[in-house]
């Protein structure tokens, strides 16, 4: 049987945070309640597809997820488990935002065989956050956190950010510190990127942003402060304990069988990749269409299967296989990439061990130029 890990997306948040272009918006019980019932039809009429698969991770993602009542979670995950094969010890991750889940709710979540806590924090500091606009302060997080840990989570991420406005490197390293200091089994740090249209970049004169010098100073930090701490960065923002690297993201990076289900929520399996639609009545009429087997989809060429093997794999710190690459291509590596490989090797940007090629912690620093090179 192969391996699929499925997303689940929920697109509802109490309200936008000023930098989010996410698919997310906020809703009333009746909305969320049709949404439910729209995504347990998807997950039902998908399953015909995914007869020889078994399912190793489950991710419910957003928006925020844990502003669901608990049973229409535990309605989702009973569909999914009702129409595939989940294995035993299937990671199954929910996101959750501070705030948003009283201990009742994350004691159904393990009830429904959750196992993986995902929390958006951000950052410890109550006017960065309050800027950013998100909901909540960090004495909300502690309590979320220490109601998660009582529930029996034993697997929590936390989500921080850094180039926040009025955030600065002593700042950004008391987050640091706090965090770590709780011991989360993962931690995921994303620079925060100004996306056009969303308040932050409307009306970012009004802020005072971290320099790029600060904000690649905050970058160094991470990686540093968090080695010492005892987390390995597994990928260019993840970083775990041993053994706790997220199995679902990885299968992303890895480029492994995914289904994605509800709005705007993207798939690929066995090289196909499609995406569902990004509006509520277009998402509505896409469903009624996968039950008439409607569904339209478009097979990856060769070209484009090997540039994302590439610039996904690499964002992994063990790097690329290029055993791998012959057996799936019927090419080497250097056959179709030479030039590009041997360029960077010579700056230091990319290193060989073996059978491995992976970015060299200065080429993780300018990782997106070098991605962009590995576009045929
Ligand atoms: S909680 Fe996440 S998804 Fe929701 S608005 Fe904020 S950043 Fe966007």
């Amino acid at each position: 049987m192969k391996n699929l890990s499925i997303y689940i997306h929920i697109p509802f948040c109490v309200r936008k945070c000023l930098y989010c272009d996410f698919l997310s918006a906020p809703a009333d019980e009746r909305k969320i309640e049709n949404y439910v019932n729209l995504l347990l039809r998807e997950i039902k009429e998908q399953s015909i597809f995914y007869g020889d698969h078994k399912v190793v991770s489950i991710f419910l993602g957003g928006g925020t997820p844990s502003l669901l009542p608990a049973e229409e979670t535990g309605r989702i995950l009973g569909r999914i488990r009702e129409n595939y094969l989940v294995e035993a010890d299937a990671e199954i991750t929910i996101e959750c935002n501070p705030g948003t889940v009283t201990a009742e709710k994350l004691k159904n979540y393990i009830t429904y065989g959750i196992n993986r806590l995902s929390i958006g924090l951000q950052s410890t500091e109550d006017e960065e956050l309050a800027r950013i606009g998100r909901i909540h302060s960090y004495g909300d997080f502690l309590k979320t956190y220490t109601m998660a840990r009582e529930a029996g989570f034993r697997n929590i991420n936390i989500d921080l950010m850094s180039g926040l406005p009025g955030q600065d490197l002593n700042s950004y390293r008391r987050t640091l510190e706090r965090v770590a200091a709780l011991s989360p089994e993962h931690i995921s740090a994303y620079s925060l990127i100004l996306e056009e249209g969303t308040p932050l970049y409307v009306n970012q004169s009004s802020y005072i942003f971290p320099t790029e010098d600060e904000d690649r100073e905050m970058y160094a930090l991470t990686g540093k402060y968090l080695a010492e701490a005892g987390y390995r960065r597994y990928e260019i923002s993840n970083y775990a304990r041993d053994g706790f690297a997220c199995r679902h993201n990885q299968v992303y990076w890895r480029r492994g069988d995914y289904a994605g289900f509800g709005l705007g929520a993207s798939s690929m399996v066995e090289n196909v990749r499609w995406k569902n639609p990004e509006g509520h009545a277009a998402y509505a009429a896409y469903v009624e269409d996968v039950a008439a087997g409607a569904e339209e989809v478009t097979p990856l060429t060769v070209r484009e299967q090997m540039e994302e093997f590439m610039f996904l794999g690499l964002r992994l710190t063990e790097g690329v296989d290029m055993g791998e690459f012959q057996r799936l291509f019927g090419k080497s590596m250097e056959e179709v990439y030479g030039k590009t490989i041997l360029e960077f090797e010579a700056q230091g940007l990319l290193v060989r061990a073996g059978e491995r090629l992976a970015l060299t912690p200065r080429g993780i620093d300018v990782s997106n130029v070098i991605f962009a090179e590995f576009l045929i």
